[in-house]
């Protein structure tokens, strides 16, 4: 097994031996630290971004092919959206929009790891997109946001539009400010497991002598002892939890991937964002000559000459 003890930002691929069964563990330290303290959101949005990027990075690492991966919510809540994009090469990014005139009721305290998740968010959807580039069809999935936490809304997803048992948790340990003492990070942890259709024994092998439904039970079971504590404990590594669940049936870890921040945005994508608007929006968008736009994911400003922003 290579040892994930020195690592900071990955996903970990593995698989229970013989049983049909493949997961993720996301770790992300500096990579959601980097993302909350940039956005200076209150705590409790910090958290739930934590969450959806964790989880957009579990998921998006699945794919079988190069393309971006996104997660977005919409709902009536304080938080009106949050989105969040995990691209093939290990690249993830993400940001909140909270609703201006709803901001006092979002607490500045991460609250507990079991917090609702409809205080936030409130009623809506909860979308994920897959896009492989120009020359292949976009793929949206899309679930009612009613369960209590992402990871409930997500599994209910794969349970009624994929038929693909899945299980997945997600922690988030809050970062602090310090106060005379070296500022903790805000770190994120998230694992999954999936039932991987028709993969029972892989060559060589003998077939498993279990129905693979009986191995799943085993599998999810053993996925619910995992506590809060001890998946987001820094000190315990992926390596270490995988062991002390599925030891039994033994479990394979594959080579790491990294992940880091990154945002795609351009000057030239702003601007075609901007061509789509029709002349009376561009003139009300123009300030002393000139129009600004602001990167929700990175914060980074644009400054365009309207002429730039005109359709050629
Ligand atoms: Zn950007």
């Amino acid at each position: 097994m290579s040892s994930s003890e020195s690592r900071h930002d990955f996903i970990l691929p593995f698989q229970i031996e013989g049983a049909g069964v493949r997961g993720r563990v996301v770790r992300l330290d500096s990579v959601v630290d980097h993302i909350v303290r940039r956005h200076a959101y209150p705590a409790s949005v910090s958290r739930l971004l934590s969450e959806s990027i964790t989880l957009t990075a579990l998921l998006g690492n699945t794919l079988k092919f190069d393309g971006v991966f996104s997660l977005q919510t919409r709902g009536d809540g304080p938080v009106r959206l949050m989105a969040a994009d995990f691209t093939t090469d290990g690249t993830v990014r993400g940001y909140a929009g909270i609703d201006p005139e709803r901001a006092e009721e979002l607490q500045d305290s991460a609250a507990g790891p079991e917090a609702d998740i409809s205080e936030l968010l409130g009623d809506g959807s909860l979308a994920f997109t897959v896009d492989q580039g120009a020359h292949t069809e976009r793929y949206q999935g899309i679930v009612s946001l009613d369960g209590a936490t992402l990871a409930d809304c997500a599994e209910s997803y794969f349970r009624t539009s994929e038929q693909l048992p899945t299980r997945i948790k997600l922690g988030v340990s809050p970062g602090t400010k310090g106060n005379g003492r070296p500022p903790l990070p805000w770190r994120a942890t998230g694992i999954m497991i999936q039932q991987v259709a028709g993969s029972g024994g892989t060559a060589g092998q003998p077939e498993p002598e279990e129905e693979p439904g009986e191995v799943w039970n085993r599998a999810s079971i053993l996925f619910d002892s995992l506590s809060f504590d001890e998946l987001v404990d820094p000190t315990l590594t992926p390596e270490a939890v995988l062991y002390r669940l599925y030891h039994e049936d033994g479990v394979r870890v594959f080579e790491a991937h990294d992940v880091k921040f990154g945002c795609r945005c351009s000057r030239e994508r702003i601007a075609s964002v901007i061509k789509t608007f029709s002349p009376e929006e561009i003139d009300e968008i123009t300030v002393h000559g000139h129009i600004e736009a602001t990167c929700e994911f990175c914060s980074t400003t644009y400054v365009l000459d309207p002429s730039e922003a005109r359709k050629s």
